[in-house]
């Protein structure tokens, strides 16, 4: 790496972080492990790596700020406002991090795939959540089947549905420049592993991500304290919480396309 395009990757990634800081879409936490992330991403990976993960996160701030102002109510339910925090971030950020730097060692082009498919199921997710929640809309336990306020953990709707494979598309369009063949394929592979990846955080957001019952409201909630008072656990196990389930939706997102690209050689 040159000095100046290291000077370029730390002006770029701090511009980044500043912006998202001002803009109120991340915590300070958030943003000081954004600007890492960047430096990361940027720094070894260019925009061929920094690309889909910057996309992700500017549509998606844009659709939850969309969210925010089309029903406040939603935002009684989740854990964390519109504003990421460092967890939030790392969950979201921190797989592809780890597979950058696994490129400089093993430098294998399906490492980056196996990282856009990551990011397409954390996107996939993420929109589903936005576009579930935009409208009032009929949802459902994904599980049982048995109508759920919208917002809840393992709820799912027609229009959840549509924004988890827009989220998929625009992730999967964001690497086609660095697709060199079996374009079309390699595209329908990463939408279908952002879409698993995205079925699978809502399974586990039904079953086993913890869920509180406020006494004050009678909400269901995924927040420890609603209505500034503690809420009792009715759901699921204590540690697990949104950012853990998403995290494991990018792990199982990124693990599919592995395992659909050996199974078709592609
Ligand atoms: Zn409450």
């Amino acid at each position: 790496m040159t000095f100046y395009y290291a000077l370029i990757v730390f002006s770029l990634a701090l511009t980044i972080s500043i912006i998202s800081y001002k803009m109120k879409l991340l915590t300070i936490g958030g943003s000081i492990v954004q600007f890492l992330l960047a430096i990361i991403t940027l720094g070894l990976g260019k925009m061929k790596w920094a690309l889909p993960i910057i996309i992700f996160f500017f549509l998606s701030s844009f659709l939850t700020k969309l969210r925010e102002r089309k029903n406040t109510s939603v935002n009684l339910y989740f854990e964390k406002s519109g504003q990421r925090d460092s967890f939030q971030v790392l969950a979201n950020g921190g797989i592809g991090g780890f597979l950058v730097m696994l490129f400089q060692i093993v430098h294998s082009e399906l490492l980056y795939f196996v990282y856009v498919s990551s990011i397409a199921a954390v996107c996939a997710d993420t929109w589903a959540t936005e576009f579930g929640t935009m409208w009032k809309t009929k949802t459902i336990n994904i599980l049982n089947l048995k109508m759920e306020e919208q917002g809840v953990s393992g709820a799912i709707s027609l229009n959840g549905f549509i924004g988890s494979f827009l989220g998929a598309f625009v992730i999967a369009l964001s690497s086609l420049s660095w697709i060199y063949s079996n374009k079309i394929t390699i595209l329908l592979i990463i939408i279908i592993s952002g879409l698993i990846g995205s079925l699978v955080d809502s399974i586990l957001g039904a079953s086993i991500q913890a869920q509180y019952n406020c006494a004050v409201c009678g909400k269901i909630t995924e927040k420890k304290i609603h209505c500034m008072k503690i809420a009792a656990r009715i759901n699921g196990i204590p540690w697990i919480n949104n950012d853990v389930v998403n995290f494991a939706a990018s792990i199982v997102g990124g693990f599919f396309f592995y395992l659909i690209s050996i199974f078709l050689k592609v």
